[in-house]
């Protein structure tokens, strides 16, 4: 042999020793999906080594690959002489792998990012195209760790941490979208607030504490009272705001009864006490949309004030007569 011929087969001995090696999956493909290529990284995984695969049709066997697709994206590579990419969101894998990260065990497949490149001959002839396969695993799995974070984050950032009510701004926001709702469709919706009567009282008499149980058992009750569509917040230390959608007022007032009547009569133990307390409710319509939501708020406060200077422990309805 002479030397220069040497010297080449020895870079290919060397390079094919590299592609058996690297960290990526290599499978090599001809026009009519032959594989030709199959490095160490596709065996291990696949658990077929590559004299079994060499010669084969991909799809022969490996029936549940996605063939339209695939076929489609390797022959526009033939046809342009282009990479084509395809990464793991969009198409999770290719190749349905075991995944063996020990930290990201929780992973139920190797993740893939794809790219396939095309493979000219000596003559300039693109006739093959290799795949390229990298296990993307790790970032894949961080990626979704950090959205289900992020959602988290969200949902606390909205929410009123004692009674996992909407907080007050996240609720503001929601009376917002549903005044302007109703101000397209017409339908009414009734705004209730209400406040803990003497609430200074339970504090100061059983500790800060038993002050939160109660809060909690307020928000609990109205749980349960209220239907599924009206929306609940807690709108300041111990009072409480509340939608109720597509309701008109006698079902307000029949609602507000029974939630003032729940709270009236249920009792609250914490510490070996036995607390009973009583809440003040203000409800308001909609009237005729002037002012905004804001307006609308105001006149719901406006009766709840009313209801606790005519004597607590009852609903009142704006516009108050007295
Ligand atoms: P009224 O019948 O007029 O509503 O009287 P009140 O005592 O209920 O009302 P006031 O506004 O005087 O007192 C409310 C108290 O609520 C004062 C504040 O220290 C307490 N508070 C506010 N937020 C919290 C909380 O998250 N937990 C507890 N335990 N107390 C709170
Ligand atoms: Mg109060
Ligand atoms: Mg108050």
């Amino acid at each position: 042999m002479i030397p220069s011929q040497e010297k080449h087969i020895a870079e290919l001995h060397w390079l094919l020793g590299i592609l058996q090696d690297v960290d990526v999956g290599l499978v090599v493909l001809d026009r009519n999906m032959r594989i030709q290529l199959w490095n160490a990284f596709m065996e291990n995984h696949s658990g077929l080594a590559p004299h079994k695969v060499q010669n084969q049709n991909l799809f022969s066997l490996f029936p549940e690959l996605p063939q339209q697709w695939l076929v489609q994206k390797i022959e526009s590579v033939f046809l342009l002489n282009n990479r084509a990419f395809c990464t793991w969101q969009q198409r999770p894998y290719l190749f349905r792998f075991d995944s063996y990260h020990p930290i990201t065990g929780q992973a139920e497949f190797m993740y893939q990012n794809l790219t396939i490149i095309p493979l000219a001959s000596v003559s300039g002839e693109v006739d093959q195209v290799c795949l390229i396969l990298y296990d993307v695993t790790d970032s894949a799995v961080d990626h979704q760790a950090l959205q289900t974070a992020n959602k988290q984050l969200e949902i606390f950032g909205r929410t009123d941490g004692l009674t996992g009510l909407y907080n007050r701004s996240a609720w503001e926001e929601l009376l917002a979208a549903e005044f302007k709702r109703m101000e397209r469709n017409g339908h009414g919706s009734v705004l209730a607030m209400f406040d803990i009567d003497h609430f200074k009282n339970i504090n100061d008499s059983y500790g800060h504490q038993a002050g939160d149980e109660v809060i909690r058992h307020v928000a609990e009750s109205m749980r349960q009272v209220k239907r599924e569509a009206d929306i609940a917040g807690r709108y300041g230390g111990e009072e409480f705001c509340l939608i109720l959608v597509d309701t008109g007022m006698e079902g307000a007032e029949h609602f507000a009864e029974r939630l003032r009547h729940a709270i009236e009569s249920s009792t609250v133990l914490c510490d070996g006490h036995a607390i009973c307390f009583t809440i003040s409710i203000g409800l308001a319509g909609t009237g005729n949309f002037v002012g905004g939501y804001e307006r609308w708020l105001k006149h719901a406060d406006q009766a709840l004030y009313h209801a606790k200077e005519n004597g607590r422990n009852r609903v009142s309805v704006f516009p108050t007569s007295s």
